[in-house]
């Protein structure tokens, strides 16, 4: 029983990382970063570069709506990184890789990847945060098909990106 505060303490010195593509942020990511800053000294978001995969926003628009949303919370940091985040981790001497979970399809992709940064970076783990019931059917490639039909997406992203999504909508 003498353990819980100790494990408090410890967490409180411990850096976490928050990667992801983040096209564009929803609700769901910020909930997440909400409630991890309260438990992690602090969280670097990590806006992925990345090659293989397109996105419809460029690495600086998101970077600029995670920086504006963020905003608010001054133990919250917004980075951009186009290699292994374990090696940005490590740079940065975070402990933690930090990960959403919406469903079982989450958790099973997020293990694998979970194993994978686990042989590359043996000293980080990776933590594993499900999503507040209210967030979980939240996903960023639903949401731009939403926008794309004129769906309203005020409940699921913050005002400045439901803005910028109007670019999807049909003319
Ligand atoms: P990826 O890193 O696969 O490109 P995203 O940028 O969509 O994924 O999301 C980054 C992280 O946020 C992932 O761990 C993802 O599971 C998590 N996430 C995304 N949407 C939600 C949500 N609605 N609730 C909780 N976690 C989420």
């Amino acid at each position: 029983m003498t353990i819980a505060p100790y494990r408090i303490i410890v967490c409180f010195m411990v850096k976490a990382v928050f990667p992801g593509s983040f096209d564009p942020p929803t609700y769901g990511h910020l909930n997440i970063i909400e409630r991890a800053r309260t438990v992690f000294e602090e969280i670097l978001v990590v806006v992925a570069v990345n090659r293989t995969k397109s996105s419809n926003f460029t690495a600086e628009e998101r970077m600029a709506f995670m920086t504006e949303l963020v905003s608010p919370w001054p133990n919250v940091s917004v980075h951009t990184y186009d290699a292994l985040v374990v090696n940005f981790a490590r740079a940065h001497h975070c402990s933690v890789l930090l990960r959403g979970v919406r469903s079982v399809q989450d958790f099973s992709y997020e293990f694998e990847l979970s194993i994978m940064n686990k042989g590359l970076g043996p000293e980080i783990e990776t933590f594993f945060m499900p999503t507040d019931p209210k967030y979980f059917v939240l996903r960023s490639s639903a949401i731009k098909e939403l926008a794309t039909f004129g769906g309203d997406v005020s409940s699921m992203v913050p005002p400045v990106v439901a803005k910028a999504l109007e670019r999807f909508f049909p003319i």
